[in-house]
């Protein structure tokens, strides 16, 4: 990790729905990407949990997904990004519909 280069970004965790406040920073190495502490980070302030602490470690895994997949007879297939959101909204739209607004929620971090 380079401690001089100060170019870190302030984000969210992406893990969960609490929302800390983390930094990211470019590392030394192509892909490689470190964390740095946001210590005013106005949801935790600078606290984080174990996974928040990893995060930077599966941005660039091998395994990550980078392409949406839709369920298509049992199986997952690579899809667009339109496709994808194309399905969200009808499927939403589909549950709305059929089963009224209340059979849906959503989950957000609470901001102070
Ligand atoms: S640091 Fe932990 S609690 Fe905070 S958003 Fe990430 S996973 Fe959730």
């Amino acid at each position: 990790m380079s401690s001089e280069n100060d170019d870190a970004v302030k984000t969210i965790c992406p893990y969960c729905g609490v929302g800390c406040g983390i930094k990211v920073q470019q590392g030394d190495d192509p892909g490689d990407v470190n964390f740095r502490p946001w210590g005013d980070a106005p949801v935790n302030e600078g606290r984080i949990c174990i996974k928040g602490g990893a995060a930077t470690q599966v941005v660039d895994h091998e395994d990550r997904l980078t392409e949406p997949l839709i369920k298509d007879d049992g199986e997952f297939r690579e899809a667009t990004w339109e496709e994808a959101y194309a399905r969200i909204v009808s499927e939403m739209e589909r549950i709305r519909e059929e089963h009224g607004p209340d059979a849906m929620g959503f989950s957000a971090p609470r901001r102070r």
